[in-house]
């Protein structure tokens, strides 16, 4: 756990001066009570008070906090709406927050193109309800969707329940405008399908804020289609649930969506929203078919048909949309729940190939008598994306950190299959440790590469993401020769 680090007042005093020269008095707070929301994202065991939040209202105030920050060498946080779960937005004791909760306008909805221009505080679940009377919506859907915003999904590269057949963050997005710490304002990627030169769209999207502030934001859109409807079926062991997600997508289909809940999120998450799940399953599947109705018979069919040869001990069809939502209900609302059978929980999210679902779900169950500590497990299993919840309590001594050994652990084990360290949370600092586990000395000097080419002076969200050698060294993650660490240029913050 990192140290809350007390903010310098005369310091602060500084800051804060020079920004209210620039800014509305309303746009900038640096009174301790004030800045007190913004301590934490949804890493929530992790707190530290900025030691100042600006809200712009506009893309030359942007420029003008970065100016303010870059003249007297402050480091920049930016945050959309805090739900990150890996410490992305998470404030600095000498830094200053850019808040997005002010660009929050739709700009522009443009039927016939299939696209949206929004400002990044916009929420991701208001791009599709602005889309709605068009019959389009925006496909990526967070969990978080009601509350998380367009710039953050673009500085995570975010994922959903959806994104198996429509893409993720990175799929859907046009492009992005940005303020650079240097004080340009850049357009990256464009309205049509490609644009010309580097694609530096997709370096910067999934870059943590760590690259620059997104302003504006053109999205795709997509027709909602005319049907839809989710299987839910049940396994006997988890194992078998696993090996099913694997059979789906080797018989050729790609559902709309593809989730697997084991019997602790299914029990945890049943009684807050009453989504008729099996609770004496050991895990279930959610798959959905979308398309037109002949489309979504055929599917269903078809998936019916492979669970049933994977082992599916019962299966059940929604057989309207208010049971369709039902089902999907309970699987976006398991994260809020897990609040009810524990004090604290701790979400993971590590990618694995599909064929190794059934053995990563087996490890981790080892792994909760190892940790001595419960987790369950409830994820985007099409994608191979899982995300297992450590559940602990943070008030008994020592599970905190048994939590963290436990989730550092798994993201180990993600690498040892095959997969990686992070599917659609970002590294932030939750995961920067384990970074050494999965990358050398010359990845990383590529990352520092890109950044530097960015910023430079290292201003924006430095620390984050991105590990330093020494980090890995101090880890014993990085092999020293004759004690001296390999691109001995990088930086030794
Ligand atoms: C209950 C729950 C469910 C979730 N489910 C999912 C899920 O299904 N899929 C998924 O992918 N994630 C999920 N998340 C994680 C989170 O919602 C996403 O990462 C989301 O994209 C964060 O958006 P935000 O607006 O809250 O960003 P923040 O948390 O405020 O910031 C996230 C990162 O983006 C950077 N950033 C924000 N705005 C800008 C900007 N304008 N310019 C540059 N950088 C910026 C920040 O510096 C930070 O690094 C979930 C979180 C919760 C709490």
């Amino acid at each position: 756990m990192i140290p809350s680090i007390p903010v310098d007042p005369e310091r602060r005093q500084q800051v804060a001066a020079a920004l209210r020269a620039v800014l509305p008095a309303r746009a900038v707070l640096a009174d301790p009570e004030d800045t007190r929301p913004y301590e934490c994202d949804g890493l929530a065991a992790y707190r530290q008070l900025p030691m100042v939040v600006t809200l712009p209202d506009d893309e030359a105030q942007v420029l003008a906090i970065l100016k303010v920050c870059r003249d007297l060498d402050v480091p920049i946080v930016p945050r959309g709406a805090g739900t990150g779960l890996s410490g992305g937005a998470q404030p600095l004791a000498d830094g200053v927050v850019i808040s997005t909760a002010r660009l929050n306008r739709i700009l522009r909805v443009e039927p016939y193109a299939r696209t949206a221009v929004v400002q990044p505080g916009v929420r991701n679940l208001a791009i599709s309800e602005a889309a709605a009377p068009f019959n389009l919506y925006y496909a990526p859907d967070p969990s978080s969707q009601i509350a998380c915003t367009i710039g953050g999904n673009v500085a995570e590269n975010s994922g959903g329940v959806h994104c198996l057949k429509y893409g993720l963050t990175v799929h859907n997005v046009l492009r992005v405008r940005v303020c650079t710490i240097e004080g340009d304002v850049i357009e990256l990627g464009g309205e049509s399908l490609d644009a010309p030169g580097l694609d530096l769209l997709a370096v910067f999207i999934g870059s943590e804020g760590m690259l620059g502030i997104v302003t504006e934001v053109t999205v795709k859109l997509v027709p909602k289609p005319a049907q839809a409807q989710v299987i839910m079926a049940s396994f006997d062991d988890v194992a078998t649930g696993g090996n099913a997600v694997a059979s789906v997508i080797a018989a050729g289909i790609i559902p709309a969506g593809l989730e697997m809940m084991d019997r602790t999120s299914s029990r945890m998450v049943e009684p807050f929203v009453k989504a008729g799940y099996d609770l004496d399953a050991a895990a279930i599947l959610l798959c959905e078919a979308d398309g037109t109705a002949l489309e979504v018979a055929e599917e269903i069919a078809r998936m019916t048909e492979v669970l049933r040869e994977a082992g599916a001990s019962a299966i059940t069809v929604s057989q309207t949309e208010a049971e369709r939502l039902r089902f999907w209900s309970g699987r976006k609302n398991a994260f809020p729940a897990a609040g009810r059978i524990s004090p604290d929980y701790y979400c993971m999210d590590g990618t694995i190939p599909r064929k190794q679902l059934a053995h990563v779900l087996a490890r981790i169950e080892e792994m909760e008598t190892t940790f001595g500590l419960r987790c369950a497990n409830v994820f985007h299993a099409g994608d191979g994306n899982m995300h297992p919840l450590i559940l602990f309590d943070a008030n008994q001594p020592g599970e905190l950190d048994r939590a963290e050994a436990f989730g550092a652990a798994i993201l180990a084990l993600c690498v040892e299959v095959g997969g990686t360290i992070t599917g659609e949370h970002g590294v932030g600092v939750e995961k920067i440790d384990s970074m050494c586990v999965q990358f050398g000395a010359r990845e990383l000097d590529a990352f520092f590469t890109v950044k530097r080419a960015f910023d430079p002076g290292m201003l924006l969200n430095p620390n984050k993401a991105i590990p330093t050698l020494q980090r890995c060294a101090e880890l014993g993650r990085m092999r020293v020769s004759g004690g001296v660490l390999p691109f001995s240029h990088l930086p030794r913050f």
